[in-house]
């Protein structure tokens, strides 16, 4: 490990600090599940391709129900078959060797932290296992349907329509996924709560995440002007790594969360 890096640890280490990991989809990625944002995540609707910026909104809901959820049956089929990674197991050592001391905000809705064994976790962008009623009758988040198969043509079959309804109101159940013509919230994305656990952090450590989305950089920043200690683990450059390199206790650690968490885990006292 890199001296900086290595003394910049055990500095939080001896202050018994709280430790905030921010991971995004570049940790998902090691366990083989895309990123949807690219070209892997193109759906064909009639003789028309749409982004995956089309197709995960509430506009398009309204409009093509039926096509939505094809798509993220055919998506959350493929997060199923993934196996969480050394990265999610690094973390999951973390959250018990540090407690209350630690909590994990991740962009990812593919479930592997859970999945890993992570309970201290804050999904801001849903989680792929629930679904709630499209017109919030009041149902409340519940697990997805089983039995639902991804399909790659055609239409839902007319019992997988039936298992997509909302128990209550009869109208449809939705993803319990953050759209992109929507807004992050408390109740249902645990955004105070991220932005608080960001405010009480001695370390923020941001693993696979491009920062392209507004929440992630906020706790960012937040964590920046506090003068926590910064560290990113990403391949690639991007903003987050800008940012640790400004930081006066800040530390690029270049390459992928199965590379790097285990030894910086072990830096911060995990077995
Ligand atoms: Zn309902």
């Amino acid at each position: 490990m890199e001296p900086k890096l290595a003394q910049l640890l055990a500095g939080v280490r001896a202050r018994s600090g709280n430790v905030l990991a921010l991971t995004g989809a570049g940790i998902s990625a090691e366990s083989g599940i895309p990123t949807f944002r690219g070209a892997e995540g193109y759906w064909v609707v009639g003789s028309r391709n749409y982004m995956p910026q089309e197709m995960a909104t509430n506009e398009m809901f309204q409009r093509a129900p039926d096509e939505v959820w094809r798509w993220y049956l055919y998506r959350f089929g493929v997060c199923k078959d993934a196996r969480p990674n050394a990265g999610h197991a690094a973390l999951v050592d973390l959250e018990r060797a540090l407690g209350d001391r630690f909590t994990l905000v991740t962009q990812n809705i593919d479930g592997l932290h859970r999945r890993a064994g992570s309970t201290r976790v804050f999904c801001i962008h849903g989680d792929a296992a629930y679904v709630r009623c499209a017109d919030e009758c009041g149902l409340g988040v519940v697990d997805l349907p089983p039995g639902l198969v991804p399909r790659g043509d055609g239409q839902l079959a007319p019992a997988e329509r039936e298992a997509l309804r909302c128990p209550r109101c009869k109208g449809w159940l939705r993803p319990h996924v953050l759209w992109f013509d929507e807004y992050y919230d408390e109740e249902h994305y645990r955004m105070e709560s991220a932005l608080r656990a960001a405010g009480a952090a001695d370390l923020l450590l941001v693993v696979g995440t491009s920062g392209a989305t507004n929440l992630p950089m906020q706790i960012g920043q937040l964590a920046y002007r506090r003068g926590a200690a910064l560290v990113d683990v990403n391949p690639e450059e991007n903003p987050f790594a800008e940012m640790a390199s400004f930081s006066r206790n800040g530390f690029f650690a270049r390459g992928s969360a199965c590379e790097r968490l285990p030894e910086i885990v072990r830096a911060l006292g995990a077995a």
